[in-house]
């Protein structure tokens, strides 16, 4: 059974945000490195590219988290409190995530992309030309590099796909360099 099967069984075959029954798709909640079945919500096409697009938010659509974020899944409960982190502002949501229970693990989870922070107080990962880094990019090793308690260097060149960012750290972003799983230091890449 592949993973939309798996999550239209686990939903019911609804938008595990609005229970809206339309247009239902994948939604990997970032960072991508979590993906499978843990990682990631069944949501139709108007959550998802509020979701995606900050500025196409309509705050009113996203009353339905009133019952989604009390999910039992954690995937769904990371992205409401995202979505209501976004839209704080708008004094219902704070309302709901003050109600909001997360687990340490899940709620370092949900504040892995920043949501919610003002600029000056997210982490930005930049690249060695000061481009802003983003989970899920691709990005080209610019030297080689020694690979921490392995004998394995790193070859200049290497392109390392699908990273994730550290959230505490913008020095550092993960990645796998042949299948294992390393620490690349920000200012060796390049975003390609
Ligand atoms: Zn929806």
């Amino acid at each position: 059974m592949g993973l939309l099967d798996e999550l239209k069984e686990r939903s019911g075959s609804v938008c595990e945000l609005c229970a809206s029954d339309l247009s239902l798709e994948i939604y990997e909640v970032p960072p991508v490195s979590t993906g499978g079945l843990d990682g990631s919500i069944l949501v139709c096409a108007t959550c998802k590219n509020q979701i995606e697009n900050a500025d196409t938010m309509n705050a009113n659509h996203w009353r339905c988290l009133n019952d989604s974020m009390w999910s039992e899944h954690e995937a769904v409960k990371v992205v409401a409190w995202r979505m209501l982190s976004r839209l704080k502002n708008e004094g219902w949501p704070k309302d709901l995530l003050d109600m909001m229970y997360l687990e340490d693990e899940v709620l370092n989870w949900a504040k892995a992309t920043g949501e919610g922070l003002s600029d000056s107080e997210k982490i930005i990962h930049r690249d060695a030309n000061g481009v802003i880094l983003e989970n899920g990019d691709n990005v080209v090793l610019i030297k080689d590099l020694k690979v921490k308690g392995s004998s394995m260097v790193a070859k200049q060149g290497t392109a390392v796909r699908r990273i994730s960012l550290d959230r505490e750290n913008a020095e550092y972003i993960e990645g796998k360099v042949d299948g294992q799983q390393i620490v690349i230091i920000t200012k060796y890449v390049k975003k390609s």
